[in-house]
């Protein structure tokens, strides 16, 4: 995979697709929460702009719909409020064009001198970005390679998505893949090939039926496999206990049988908790209770992993020399149900200070790091794509690295 640094930027006009997809506050100010995003996003930027070259970035924002373009631009959200945050944390003026292929961005690029950067209005806004059908992303994509020379892939949060400005676009222009694309890769390459032993994933979340896939693969390679979270329950279904009113994927409980078997089969130690912390309603303030994880009660819930269990997993942990984590291990957003992702993040961390790789994956899990107060920098890597990564630790093959990849 190229990265900027083998490609010739100077003077040229480069269509950068990064990925700005920040949460925007929900109570009517539009406001930008949290900005990680747009700052992860600017040392490409910046580099691209100190190498001369006139940046034209590309970048997607929330769920627009709409039949077309009009519809959905009237809709928003906008990414002006983006271009504004952008411009500041630049130290730069940023010129934004109200839409994507159009006369503003048409002129807006037609504008640029080098070392200038643009915006480009929400690439969803065009209904092309994310079509089924082929011929209409290519359509896009041939739009939007008129306004440049050169394109850089940054997205990672976006690169599993067969989309115009992800997969189509890249096809038609000389091509690199920025830094952010390429720490990723090179994450998920030292978790998949050869990785350091003992290596122990972690797996919580709510959705068993999102991590089937991923811990099929997983156990392929790793030496152990933790598991807590919502999805906890229909494995300990399979084993035939009661989950009273937890999350259970009743659909899913032979898959979760199959895992179990394949787990013992290859020899991988896949390790449930033995005690649950329940609660009779999903609730901050629903008095919590330890019970077995073989005996929770009839119309309790569990919500987090119990203190038996944080001790075991923090055991199965403390060898650990490669970690990849995805997924709380209960509801960390309510305080009274937060301690059993916080004693495996504090196992990681201290693995981490011993020597171990790890990788936290997750939009959740990184919220969890930074809400309950733990140190970003005592994880090797914090993923900016959860999906991403998920999509390559399965095994899949993610369309916008794909395409980085040819020449
Ligand atoms: P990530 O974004 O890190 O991949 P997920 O989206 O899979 O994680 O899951 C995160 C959510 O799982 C959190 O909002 C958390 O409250 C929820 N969760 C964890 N444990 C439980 C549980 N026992 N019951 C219900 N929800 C749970
Ligand atoms: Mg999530």
């Amino acid at each position: 995979m190229r990265s900027i640094d083998d490609i010739e930027v100077s003077g040229k006009r480069v269509l950068l697709r990064s990925d700005l997809n920040v949460p925007l506050d929900k109570s009517g100010s539009g406001a930008i929460t949290d900005d990680g995003r747009i700052r992860a996003s600017l040392p490409v930027i910046r580099k691209l702009a100190d190498r001369g070259a006139r940046v034209i970035v590309m970048a997607h924002l929330g769920r627009p719909k709409g039949e077309d373009f009009a519809e959905r631009a009237a809709g928003g959200p906008s990414l002006q409020v983006v271009a504004e945050r952008l411009a500041e944390l630049l130290g730069q003026p940023v010129a934004f064009a109200s839409d994507l292929v159009g006369p503003s961005a048409t002129s807006t690029v037609a504008g640029m001198a080098d070392g200038d950067v643009a915006l480009l209005e929400n690439v969803r806004f065009e209904p092309a970005e994310t079509s089924k059908d082929d011929s209409e992303r290519v359509r896009l994509a041939q739009d939007l390679a008129k306004l440049g020379d050169a394109y850089v892939g940054d997205g990672f949060g976006v690169v599993h998505r067969k989309q115009a400005s992800v997969y189509d676009l890249p096809q038609l222009l000389p091509h690199a893949a920025g830094d952010l694309v390429v720490a990723e890769v090179a994450v998920l390459q030292r978790l998949t090939v050869d990785p350091a032993r003992p290596y122990v994933v972690v797996l919580g979340g709510s959705k068993v039926s999102d991590k089937l896939g991923v811990i099929g693969n997983l156990l392929g390679l790793a030496d152990r496999v933790l598991i807590g979270g919502g999805m906890v329950f229909t494995f300990l279904a399979a084993l035939g206990h009661e989950v009273g009113t937890s999350l259970l994927e009743a659909d899913h409980i032979d898959s979760c049988r199959a895992v179990l078997a394949q787990a013992a089969e290859r020899g991988v130690e896949l390790v449930l908790p033995t005690d649950i912390v329940v609660a009779p309603r999903f609730a901050a303030d629903a008095p919590p209770t330890v019970v077995a994880a073989d005996a929770i009660p009839e119309g309790h819930m569990g919500l987090d992993i119990g203190p038996a269990s944080r001790e075991l997993f923090a055991s199965k942990l403390a060898d650990a020399k490669t970690v990849f984590w995805n997924g709380p291990m209960g509801v960390f957003e309510f305080p009274a149900f937060a301690a059993g992702t916080k004693g495996v993040a504090e196992a990681i961390i201290g693995a981490t200070a011993k020597g171990a790789f790890s990788v936290v994956g997750g939009g959740d899990s990184a919220a969890a790091v930074r809400q309950l107060g733990l140190p970003e920098d005592g994880f090797s890597h914090i993923s900016t794509g959860g999906g991403a990564s998920l999509e390559y630790l399965e095994g899949k093959t993610l369309p916008g690295i794909a395409v980085l990849e040819q020449s």
